[in-house]
């Protein structure tokens, strides 16, 4: 069995990996197992050291590492590289908040002394999509493994280049052996690795189905899991709102990484009365979308990851158009390339509304007032991100606690911030990344009590 990476854009394969074999897995899990001792035992400040080391490697080859992203998933260089600086402004973060995050609690009680320590688990497994192979490794590699715990990671199948690239930049910034380690292996074995005794939680960042299965099986073992599963957020846009920059950033929100991104506005819902401003304004943005070969300055939109992703996009749209929907813009496609989609009239029930869409399809939502607006974006199955739109902040404060989601972005780009807690509520996963939140997932969060 081989894991090939293609390229999106060519088309053209780039390498095929080998699958690991079931005596190589078990060495990986000894591996770790074994490392977590001795990592776990280090102070923090020794580990902090070697976060240090990763930040700088980080930085010093994003161009590389930018390519080789832009070559197996497809998103433009500058977008790639970006998101190279990202993880390292990660560790940035966790180095200098990692101390205050871990430091024990003191609680008073009756007792003579009673507080709280943060102990690692062990093994963590991290189960991780294409999108951002990157970052959504790292905003869980760092704090986890910051805090003792070490990390193995199962990444999908079309970015095998990526995930050994990331092993190699522990090993190259003299992280001990076995504490951040690449699986490549099939999404079925995922089944056994998680029921190993070796491991002890799982992360996962993907569809609900494969959430639906990784903590199925985190269930009937007894293992912690954390789920940051699909959106379909809401960018509501109220009459009062800066029609302009508002409608520049749905447009950003929803077509950077070509839509496929969990925290990409998905569903534009604007208050009737500026809804035709704000329509033309963005059928403006999304007209000035450069495609092209996602290497080039000149490209801000490069090519969906896969075929089938593609194939996904071209169904949703037809679907919806059939079901009353008015294309404003698109219909194009060659291969993985996806002419950007702007849908006019788009209701619940119809399929762009009421399914996730990960690709470049921005659909526009009229909502008659603020009250019917709140409605429509609470009527779906998911609940990630969500932003919303309006001069008047008193009032957005009131909203923003109607909306059911994990993060309101007012007059924003929703975005993950490490300052901030990422993660969603109904279908789209639970526990939380990032933040202080999201480095207390997996620990041990310990009361001593002592008289
Ligand atoms: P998947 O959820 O299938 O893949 C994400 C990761 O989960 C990959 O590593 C994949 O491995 C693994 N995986 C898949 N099925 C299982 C399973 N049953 N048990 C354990 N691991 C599993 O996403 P796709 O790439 O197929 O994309 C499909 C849809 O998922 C997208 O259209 C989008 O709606 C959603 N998605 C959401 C993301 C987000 O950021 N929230 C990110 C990516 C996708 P492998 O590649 O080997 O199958």
């Amino acid at each position: 069995m081989n894991f090939t990476s293609v390229n999106p854009y060519t088309q053209k394969k780039i390498k095929a990996y080998p699958a690991l074999s079931a005596s190589a897995l078990d060495r990986k899990l000894k591996q770790a197992d074994r490392a977590f001792i001795d990592w776990s035992a280090l102070s923090l400040e020794n580990r902090l050291t070697y976060f240090r080391k990763i930040a700088a490697y980080l930085r010093r080859e994003k161009q590389p590492l930018g390519e080789l992203i832009t070559a197996e998933m497809g998103k433009t260089l500058k977008e790639a590289i970006a998101e190279v600086e990202k993880c390292a402004v990660g560790c940035d973060y966790y180095i200098e908040n990692a101390p205050k995050f871990l430091a024990d609690l003191t609680i008073k009680t009756e007792a003579q002394r009673s507080f709280v320590t943060y102990e690692p688990l062990g093994t963590v497994l991290a189960v991780m999509p294409w999108n951002f192979p990157f970052w959504q490794v790292f905003r869980f590699a760092v704090p986890s493994l910051l805090a003792g715990n070490v990390g193995v990671l199962k990444h999908a199948a079309n970015v095998s280049g990526c995930s050994l690239a990331m092993e190699e930049i522990f090993r190259a910034c003299d992280v001990p052996e076995g504490v951040f380690q690449s699986l490549l292996i099939e999404s079925k074995t995922v089944d056994t690795v998680l029921r190993d005794p070796r491991v002890k939680a799982v992360t996962l960042t993907g569809s609900e189905k494969a959430g639906a299965s990784v903590a199925s099986i985190a269930g009937n073992q007894i293992k912690k899991s954390v789920l940051e599963l699909g959106g379909s957020d809401a960018l509501i846009v109220l009459a009062d709102a800066d029609l302009e920059k508002a409608a520049r950033v749905a447009v950003q929100s929803r077509m950077q990484n070509a839509g496929q991104s969990c925290i990409a506005a998905k569903r534009f819902i604007v208050e009737k009365s500026v809804k035709k401003e704000f329509t033309d304004r963005v059928l403006q943005h999304i007209q000035a979308i450069q495609q092209g070969d996602p290497r080039l300055e000149s490209t801000t939109m490069g090519p969906v990851a896969r075929l089938d992703l593609a194939d996904a996009i071209e169904r949703q749209c037809a679907e919806t158009v059939r079901q009353g929907a008015r294309m404003l813009h698109g219909g194009q496609r060659d291969g993985c390339n996806v002419q950007p989609i702007l849908l006019d009239n788009v209701k619940p029930g119809m399929t762009a509304f009421d399914e996730e869409t990960f690709g470049p399809l921005a659909v526009i939502v009229e909502a008659k007032d603020e009250r019917d607006a709140i409605k429509l974006a609470n009527q779906s199955n998911y609940g990630l991100g969500s932003a919303l739109w309006t001069r008047d902040l008193d009032r957005a404060d009131r909203l923003a606690r109607q909306i059911q989601a994990g993060s309101v972005f007012v007059n924003s780009l929703m975005r993950s911030d490490p300052r901030v807690p990422f993660g969603g509520v109904k279908l789209s996963g639970f526990g939380r990344e990032l933040s202080e939140v999201g480095m207390k997932e997996f620990l041990n969060i310990k009361t001593v009590w002592m008289e």
